[in-house]
């Protein structure tokens, strides 16, 4: 009774014409919302109106939370859920939002039992069962208005949270058949080696190399190069391409700014 109570009030949300002046934002600080299908467009600003809605963001380093930031965060990570049975990052309560790189003092797992404890400098975090999401506003909106660099923070971090989905955090998200886990476990390994020795080796990779670090990170730069370098992409990865277009239901090629700024080669 509860999920269909929240998925009316969802639908709900989703139909109410959206404030013009959300889509006016989209347009000019996301490059990419400009070419995406009316339908899509539609579909974004829909989500974008649930999504803030149903999480709380608050500004932090004195950082005050203004619609432009609200929706600049919303609409990049709304683009992840396009076409897809969702439920609107179930695991995030909160985002905070620094005005830029800030730095985090906490304990890390360096492996074998052992924690490091320390500050480090970040542009945003994200952890499973936290909750909260963190992130850097000029980070944000240099990554939104840079749509084919290879790098975009909250598509790393919201694709974090599309991980968590399914408990574990291990760099497979929910996904339909115990036949697309075992392809995924397949293609995603393979790759993961073969950045792992490219990285070993010093060779230049179009997959960020920060993928090495686990498998989680590896999903999560996989994501921001299928949505910012996907004919790149596609060309040198195809099996690993084919794998996320089955999983993001889309095929970022169709509207990516990447030919126009970053020629694939
Ligand atoms: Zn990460």
């Amino acid at each position: 009774m509860l999920d269909l109570f929240k998925s009316r009030r969802r639908a709900k949300l989703r139909a109410q014409p959206a404030p013009s002046a959300w889509r006016e934002i989209l347009q000019r600080n996301l490059p990419i919302f400009n070419r995406l299908t009316p339908e899509d467009q539609a579909e974004l600003l829909g989500h974008t109106q649930v999504f803030l809605n149903e999480k709380h963001m608050e500004g932090a380093g004195g950082l005050e939370i203004t619609d432009e930031i609200r929706v600049t965060i919303a609409g990049q990570a709304c683009l992840l859920l396009l076409h897809r049975e969702i439920d609107y990052y179930p695991e995030l309560i909160s985002i905070i939002v620094y005005p830029s790189g800030y730095t985090a003092n906490e304990e890390r797992h360096i492996g074998g039992g052992f924690w490091e404890e320390g500050a480090e400098d970040r542009l945003g975090h994200t952890g499973h069962r936290l909750g909260a999401l963190v992130l850097a506003w000029d980070a944000v909106r240099h990554g939104a208005a840079a749509p084919a660099d290879g790098r975009n923070l909250v598509l790393h971090e919201f694709a974090h949270q599309l991980d968590f989905e399914n408990s574990s955090g291990d760099g497979t998200p929910l996904l339909a058949t115990r036949g697309d886990y075992l392809v995924w476990a397949r293609v995603m390994s393979a790759e993961f080696d073969a950045l792992r020795n490219a990285t070993w080796s010093g060779e230049e990779t179009l997959i960020d190399n920060y993928g090495v670090t686990n498998p989680g990170e590896f999903f999560a730069v996989i994501t921001e190069a299928f949505f910012e370098r996907p004919r790149a992409l596609r060309k040198k990865h195809p099996e690993l391409f084919e794998q996320l277009q089955r999983f993001y239901k889309q095929d970022p090629t169709t509207y990516s700014l990447e030919e126009i700024s970053a020629p694939s080669t």
